[in-house]
């Protein structure tokens, strides 16, 4: 198991509904030391790719995207949600289905923080299904900008999302890969990677 893997069969709590809950270390009170291990990893994992911004989404998303950027040494760009959007012209707009509240969220980006110039790394908290990236790639695309690679901290393997993605072409890294999860042992496998 790596770093993270053995953070989550530490301090993850395995919920009804496919839900991992990580809010111990990650999506609450954030172990910062672990985030800093996280970035270290990330950019060890896109060290081949020419990258010169991050993007991420509201709101656990920002942390881990912060302190992978002093890595990367890129500014951080995160996508804001808002129920109500007054649409000027003078925005980049996706809609997306959230995993956790079950609801429709319009994920935004101001126009003058992605422009074609930008090659972009997306960074998450979570891969599930993949609505939230697949809002964030369509922004990254209707900004005429290129994403160069995908980071999430913890992919849920049984959801359809990582496969999706993959099969997209994107280069997606997940630092942790769940497998399955039996919430009554409150037990979690992960993937092998290399
Ligand atoms: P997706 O859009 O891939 O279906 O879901 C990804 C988003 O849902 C992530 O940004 C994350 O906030 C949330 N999410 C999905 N599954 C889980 C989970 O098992 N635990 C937690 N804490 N968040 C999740």
């Amino acid at each position: 198991m790596n770093f993270l893997e053995e953070r989550i069969a530490k301090d993850g709590v395995v919920k009804e509904g496919n839900v991992l809950k990580v809010d111990s270390f990650l999506n609450h009170q954030m172990d910062i030391e672990l985030f800093d291990e996280m970035g270290a990893e990330f950019k060890r994992r896109f060290a081949n790719e020419n990258i010169n911004k991050i993007l991420t989404i509201e709101a656990s998303g920002i942390g881990i995207a912060c302190i992978a950027a002093m890595h990367f040494h890129v500014p951080v760009v995160f996508a804001k949600k808002s129920q109500s959007v007054n649409l000027d012209g003078e925005m980049y707009v996706a809609e997306v289905e959230s995993f956790t509240h079950k609801c429709k969220n319009q994920v935004i980006v101001s126009k003058k923080f992605l422009s074609p110039d930008d090659h972009v790394l997306i960074i998450d908290d979570f891969l599930a299904n993949g609505y939230a990236l697949q809002g964030l790639i369509s922004i990254v695309h209707e900004a005429g900008a290129t994403v160069e690679g995908i980071g999430i901290a913890v992919e849920k393997g049984f959801q359809i999302g990582g496969q999706v993605i993959r099969n997209l072409g994107y280069h997606l890294e997940s630092l942790a890969i769940v497998e399955s999860m039996d919430p009554a042992a409150g037990t979690v496998n992960f993937r092998e990677q290399d």
